[in-house]
């Protein structure tokens, strides 16, 4: 079986940022050896944020923070080729860099295509494993995933295995057991949507759960696209609140900081994490608050009573029973006790990051942890490994909790993030092929 220079577990904007910087190094190389890259997606597309591409949500960051332009201006793979290839150029420049979630999502499906290594879709990365040569030294992995749509299993052995899988859906304990058609994530939003309209038309009750800009979003989009719609809006605070927009502290997303808070220890970076996180998590944009305030007042004006936006109310109990969901509440303060009933429960409680990414597991003993027993991962997003073990394995993307709030989900550092592990990438690789070239091809 062929081994290759890299494995990649994602296709996502870290993976397609990763593969242009790759593409990039080889057009500008053309004399040298092209790097054997196989990029793996669980997914039937590229598509970013398939589910949550609302109409009327815009991009949270400026444009030019692309895949590409922030690492070189003159990529083939940055959003302004894009705009030139789609013949838009001319009339996004009146837009003043507006930029839709729709065009944005767009522009990520329209770069992966241009990779000129074709993706593998439908591929589910499960497991990582070591594979150790006759002298016990570890130099391949085997990268094991699943077709989604029949179950069956492939494999793929790379010297350097990158995981671009991005965070995961946050689901509260409470509503974990009733998870399904009437109770789901806000990642699952439209097709769930689509079901529950075919099935029981427009006259449905919503409670929608958290106080974040998702929430915002779906809440002006039910009470856009579903006139008749009741919706309950459940924050556990005073009240939406707006992101931190300062210029100052918006200097977050620039890779000098990633540096920085690279540089701190333990709590120190948890400290320096928690203060940027008001830039970017559980908080609205000035759109958004604005569209949402206006709703809110006109729905008291007109007296039509569908839009409830309660603060400072936790859910306790979620009962569902045949076509409806009961949630028991508490008020955060006074402790009073209420319920609300719905017809769908969206959870727009956000996403987290995998402590140890589970396709790594079979590694384990080969990685180097730190003194709080995570993994050791150094500024070029690689994880550490022991001597015996000279596989280069990457973590892009799901790394907030050791380089910071910009390197993970966030389009700010995407290309940078994606120059500084395909550097490190090809100086792994060289000494790699230095040491042992004769695992070219097993
Ligand atoms: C609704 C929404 C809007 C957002 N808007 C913005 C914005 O405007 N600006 C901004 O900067 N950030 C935004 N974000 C943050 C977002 O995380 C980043 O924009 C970006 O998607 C992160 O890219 P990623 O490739 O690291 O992760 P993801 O986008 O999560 O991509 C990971 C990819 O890996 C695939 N995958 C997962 N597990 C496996 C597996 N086991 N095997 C194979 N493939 C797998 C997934 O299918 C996915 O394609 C938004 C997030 C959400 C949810």
């Amino acid at each position: 079986m062929q081994i290759h220079d890299v494995v990649v577990a994602g296709f996502g904007p870290s993976g397609i940022a990763l593969a242009a910087a790759i593409e990039d190094h080889d057009d500008a190389h053309p004399g040298a050896r092209p790097a054997d890259a196989a990029y793996l997606e669980r997914a039937a597309t590229s598509a970013w944020q398939p589910n949550q591409v609302l109409p009327g949500t815009d991009i949270q960051h400026h444009f030019l923070r692309d895949l590409a332009t922030p690492r070189d201006p003159r990529s083939r793979f940055g959003f302004t080729n894009f705009l030139l290839q789609s013949g838009r150029f001319y009339p996004f420049t009146l837009l003043g860099g507006y930029v839709s979630r729709l065009e944005w999502s767009e522009y990520v499906q329209w770069a992966a295509a241009q990779v000129r290594q074709p993706a593998e879709y439908h591929r589910e990365v499960l497991r990582v494993e070591p594979v150790a040569d006759s002298d016990g030294t570890v130099r391949t992995a085997r990268v094991v995933s699943r077709d989604p749509r029949d179950g069956a299993v492939h494999e793929h052995l790379g010297r350097n295995v990158v995981l671009a899988t991005g965070h995961v859906p946050y689901i509260p304990e409470v509503f974990r057991e009733d998870l399904g058609e009437r109770v789901f994530h806000a990642s699952e939003f439209l097709p769930r949507m689509n079901a529950l309209r075919e099935k029981t038309g427009q006259s449905l009750r919503f409670a929608v759960i958290g106080g974040g800009q998702t929430a915002g979003e779906i809440i002006l989009y039910l009470a856009g696209e579903l006139p008749d719609a009741r919706i309950h809006s459940l924050v556990r605070h005073g009240g939406f609140k707006m992101y931190e927009l300062g210029h100052f502290s918006n200097e977050a997303y620039f890779p000098t900081e990633t540096d920085y808070v690279y540089g701190l220890e333990g709590p120190a970076r948890e400290q320096a994490l928690a203060h940027a996180r008001a830039t970017n998590y559980a908080a609205l944009d000035p759109d958004v608050s604005t569209a949402l305030y206006q709703a809110a007042y006109q729905d008291r004006l007109t007296g039509t009573n569908r839009l409830h936006l309660h603060r400072r109310l936790e859910v306790t109990d979620v009962a569902v029973a045949g076509d409806g969901v009961r949630l028991t509440t508490n008020e955060v303060y006074t402790g009073e006790a209420g319920s609300i009933d719905a017809d769908a429960v969206i959870l727009c409680t956000g996403y987290e990051e995998p402590k140890f990414p589970e396709s790594l597991q079979p590694f384990a003993p080969y990685l180097s942890y730190d003194t709080d027993g995570r993994l050791d991962v150094t500024r070029e997003y690689r994880a550490r490994t022991v001597d015996h073990c000279t596989v280069g394995l990457y973590l892009d993307g799901i790394t907030e909790w050791r380089h910071g709030i910009a390197s993970a989900t966030s389009f700010s550092q995407m290309a940078a993030k994606a120059e500084t592990v395909h550097n490190d990438l090809r100086a792994t690789l060289a000494r790699q092929l230095q040491s042992h070239p004769a695992t070219l091809v097993s």
